[in-house]
């Protein structure tokens, strides 16, 4: 007889069996679907393996889905934004919206930037969004591992748009572009760019940027700041899919330009499916994980063997010291890895 998936209770020590977690969150379960996220986000091995079998079993559903990245300093209005995209995406388009997170500031502050707040309440309680804070604990890269798979299964649950958000303060942008087709750069107007936390570096992966708070008497200073922006962008190396990025304004609150973001994401999708760079992109994205998982899970092996670690600190001391040079000490312990395993 066919188990009722709805009525299975599952708890995190007593998982389902990878295929029961498919069917069900196939079948559009919410309950299942976070719990499958939380499965990946867990360092026990056990689930790392119903994990893993997941991710491989939902592959083949996955892929359907505008993946959106969107950052921007805390405070410029990331969550009041994507609350009024997602609403608007739901209602005017008949989207179906999943909101992911990651969040590098909530493992060393033990709490986060994004995370504290209560946020979006509108979409939080909508049937066609779903909501997923960041993981609290891991390493960026396990975090943004997370995340990565989280979208796999958000698409297999047939999320057609995915909005990840995260706060626009260092590595984790890199991370996100790498795993989103649009991405998206929220600024404020007459705040310097310095203030802002904004590296250059940021703005030059943007495919749009948008100056949000708009409104009020903020409406000539961000166009001011549109003009600025223009300017700035003209300087960036072309990208390699053709696309300009886009300056305007829009403001969350009084949800203004909301749609013409949209129009900005459409065209791009457009653009880059007609020369093909939208494909090529995603393929970069998998080879650039392929690369990445085999660099971290390398280094993991390293760090974690018994005869390395026994031997690094004496090394380590010894590098500090001037006693040994910082490559002989490296080529010294590779060696006992390698002779090791
Ligand atoms: P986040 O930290 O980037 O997620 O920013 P929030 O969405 O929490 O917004 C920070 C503050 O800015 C809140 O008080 C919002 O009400 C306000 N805010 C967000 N968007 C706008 C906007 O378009 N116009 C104005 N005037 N205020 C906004």
């Amino acid at each position: 007889m066919k188990k009722n998936i709805n009525k299975i209770k599952i708890t995190v020590k007593d998982p389902l069996s990878a295929k029961e977690y498919l069917t069900a969150i196939k079948d559009g379960n919410r309950a299942v679907l976070s719990k499958a996220i939380t499965l990946i986000e867990s360092t026990n091995p056990k689930h790392q393996k119903i994990a893993e079998e997941l991710i491989e079993l939902s592959l083949p559903f996955s892929g359907n889905s505008v993946r959106i990245g969107i950052t921007g300093v805390p405070g410029v209005g990331k969550s009041t934004l994507i609350e009024a995209l997602g609403s608007y995406l739901i209602e005017e388009k008949k989207k179906k919206i999943a909101v992911l997170a990651i969040d590098p500031s909530s493992k060393k502050s033990g709490g986060s930037i994004l995370g504290d707040k209560t946020r979006m309440n509108r979409l939080s309680i909508n049937n066609d969004a779903f909501i997923r804070p960041s993981p609290s604990s891991g390493t960026l890269g396990g975090v943004a591992k997370a995340t990565r798979e989280s979208i796999i299964l958000c698409e297999t649950a047939g999320f057609d748009v995915i909005l990840i958000e995260t706060v626009g303060v260092g590595q984790s942008e890199i991370e996100v572009k790498s795993m989103v087709d649009f991405f998206l750069l929220l600024m404020l107007a007459g705040a310097g760019d310095e203030l802002q936390g904004i590296k250059r570096g940021i703005m030059e992966i943007a495919d749009g940027i948008f100056i949000n708070k708009a409104d009020g008497e903020n409406i000539d200073k961000a166009n001011l700041a549109i003009r600025e922006y223009k300017n700035a962008i003209h300087f960036f190396p072309p990208n390699k899919n053709n696309w300009i990025p886009v300056v305007n304004s829009c403001s969350a609150t009084e949800n203004k330009g909301i749609d013409s973001i949209w129009e900005v994401v459409e065209n791009f999708i457009n653009l880059t499916t007609i020369n093909s760079s939208f494909n090529e992109n995603r393929k970069q994205q998998a080879k650039f994980w392929l690369e990445h998982t085999i660099q971290s899970s390398i280094m993991s092996l390293f760090y974690s063997d018994k005869n390395v670690s026994r031997k690094l600190k004496e090394l380590e001391t010894s590098v500090l010291d001037g006693g040994t040079s910082p490559f002989k000490a490296a080529k010294e312990l590779i060696a006992i890895f390698k002779n090791k395993s």
